[in-house]
């Protein structure tokens, strides 16, 4: 049988929170000694709070620069430095080999503007075995790269794990399976259909198995 689990990389492989939490503080102190809690930004993104407002609402309403602040960010988000600041989750190899006896292949399918770091770090994390294949996408203006790129590819045997709208609205586009996990950075509240939600892509996995 000829399936795949295409499985989103951050907030799905990866723990990208302390990497966004760790770019905004560091904007912060370029101009303040403002510090901004771990724990509470973390709690404010996943109610999909903007970072600007995550910021007002921590530290007694300051406001910055909201245009200098988005330049920035966008410097920084794939900067190797930060992207090192991302943590596995869970156990990808686990992951892998079940898939693999269930009779997936395993792609890694992700959104970032740099291949080449995406590569590098997925090599320094020590995890490329764990994929059968890795797709880059460039994010894309207005439109769902994923759903771009999976046209005339879906089988309907094929499943999508991913922490965000992207990877549910594929598996409503092409009406596969799809999981949305609790790992990233936004809150079950986003995962539209509510009867697949799990902690993290292994949990998914090991229902898959039962
Ligand atoms: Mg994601």
């Amino acid at each position: 049988m000829n399936k795949t689990a295409y499985i989103d990389f951050d907030g799905t492989v990866v723990d990208v929170m302390p990497r966004y939490h760790g770019i905004l503080e560091s904007y912060l102190k370029r101009n303040t000694q403002l510090k901004l809690d771990y724990e509470k930004y973390c709690f404010l993104k996943k109610q999909g709070i903007k970072d600007h407002a995550i910021v007002h609402e921590i530290c007694k309403g300051y406001k910055i620069n909201i245009n200098d602040y988005v330049v920035f960010k966008g410097e920084n988000l794939e900067d190797r430095y930060w992207l090192s600041k991302d943590i596995i989750i869970g156990f990808p190899e686990v992951a892998y080999e079940k898939l693999n006896r269930l009779g997936y292949n395993v792609k890694l399918l992700t959104q970032r503007n740099s291949e080449r770091e995406l590569l590098y770090q997925v090599n320094s994390l020590g995890i490329k075995d764990f994929f059968d294949e890795i797709v880059v996408l460039k994010p894309l203006q207005e439109k769902n790269a994923k759903v771009s790129f999976l046209t005339d590819k879906i089988y309907s045997e094929d499943i999508i794990i991913g922490d965000s709208k992207i990877e549910m609205e594929v598996a409503d586009v092409f009406n596969i399976k799809g999981f949305f996990v609790e790992s990233g950075l936004w809150g079950a509240s986003f995962a539209g259909s509510k009867d697949r939600i799990f902690k993290d892509y292994n949990t998914v996995v090991n229902y898959l198995q039962s």
